[in-house]
């Protein structure tokens, strides 16, 4: 029996899925040179494939890179980045509001790989100028941090670290490209969760790595094949067919998320609200410079601790207490016991996340719709204390 693909006339409109392992070649030498890097024919779909490199041409496009490597999540992209740039008695530093797993994967980095790790707010120059040191290797920023909506001074930042040879990678996830392109504020390396509004969907996992120069896509693409977490052809394929709407649904998440935070802002058994959209945010003057949009993530403090922060989650209906962010379904959580869970009292009040805090991520449902469910689960806390 032969199995062979149909060869077609017409150019397919839809990227296909590659769903081959391997790719057979008529001359051994071809082989051989298509498995030296990154940007050659495809060999081994463990290295490279044709749906896998659509996916990594279209996001390098939007973010502005020279290319891009897609990883079978987002951490394994931040992992291959970190690993790919530091080696033993490497300084980094971290803007302090990070995502939990990043966090996790930096005090691994300390703890037993001999790399040290030291912390910078992330709003003022002259703060992270005083952090140098001679082995300072890596600068690790959010455009927008979880949950809190703390924006880092991209432009101010990526170049005093361009000025001490350092390199600046950025975690875009919550801004996504069409809010900002962190390599036109000096950046070297955007990484994403393709998990959250890249996908967009909440039925796939995936990342990717977004180089400014060929050198160091070159360097992650070798240690993602290292670690084995190069993206497979499915997991890109959905990405790309979530790419599709990217704008639509942003621009909707976003205003969304600004009506909500107003409102939430307006009502009773709120005590606070962080959006970077709010002009009472400590980040909005920088968020409204840099921004494109404020994103389509926001938190709110409900009056009193945690039990009244879980009433509130247990009576929502339409909006699902769920992980993750950026799909068309509208979830929430609490990030105290949850994605922040690790962190004592003390690290948890620095990052301004408290008992009372709810994390709402927008989906694309009509706004009165969220609000009703909102306000109805709200009317508990001003009914019991
Ligand atoms: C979810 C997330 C990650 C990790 O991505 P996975 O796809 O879950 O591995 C990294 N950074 C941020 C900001 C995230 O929200």
């Amino acid at each position: 029996m032969t199995q062979q693909p149909e060869a077609v006339a017409g150019r397919p409109v839809a990227v296909p899925i590659y769903q081959t392992a391997i790719f057979a070649f008529d001359d051994p030498a071809a082989l051989a040179a298509a498995m030296t890097g990154p940007d050659g024919a495809f060999a081994y779909s463990g290295y490279s494939n044709p749906t896998v490199r659509a996916f990594e041409e279209a996001i390098a496009e939007l973010e502005g890179g020279a290319a891009a490597l897609a990883t079978n999540a987002g951490m394994a992209a931040i992992n291959a980045v970190l690993l790919a740039t530091l080696r033993q008695g490497d300084h980094v530093l971290a803007q302090r509001a990070l995502y939990g797993g990043t966090v996790g994967v930096l005090t691994d980095l300390a703890e037993r790989w001999g790399v040290e790790v030291d912390h910078v707010r992330g709003d003022d120059p002259e703060e992270l100028r005083a952090a140098l040191r001679p082995t300072t290797r890596l600068l690790y920023l959010e455009t927008i941090a979880n949950p809190t909506g703390f924006v880092p001074d991209l432009p101010a930042l990526t170049a005093v670290a361009k000025a001490a040879g350092v390199t600046t990678v950025v975690d875009n996830t919550f801004a996504t490209p069409l809010l900002c392109r962190p390599l036109d504020h000096g950046a070297d390396v955007v990484v994403h969760s393709a998990t959250k509004y890249l996908g967009g969907h909440h039925d796939v996992v995936g990342g990717v790595a977004v180089f400014a120069d060929a050198e160091r896509h070159r360097a992650a693409w070798s240690q993602a094949i290292r670690l084995g977490a190069i993206a497979d052809p499915f997991a890109s394929w959905l990405v790309l067919r979530g790419m599709k709407t990217l704008s639509l649904r942003v621009r909707r998440q976003c205003a969304t998320a600004a009506v909500l935070a107003d409102w939430l802002a307006a009502h009773p058994a709120v005590e606070a609200v962080h959006h970077p959209g709010l002009p009472s945010h400590e980040s909005h003057p920088v968020a409204a410079r840099l921004l494109d949009g404020y994103g389509g993530t926001l938190a709110f403090d409900v009056t009193g601790g945690m039990e009244e922060a879980h009433a509130v989650l247990r009576r929502l209906r339409v909006m699902l207490n769920a992980g993750s962010l950026g799909g068309t379904e509208t979830v929430v959580m609490h990030p105290a016991t949850t994605s922040h869970r690790h962190m004592d009292d003390a690290a948890l009040r620095a990052a301004g996340i408290g008992p009372n805090t709810i994390r709402i991520a927008v989906g694309i449902e009509e706004p009165d719709e969220l609000w009703a469910d909102l306000e109805q689960a709200l009317k508990t806390i001003r009914a019991d204390g």
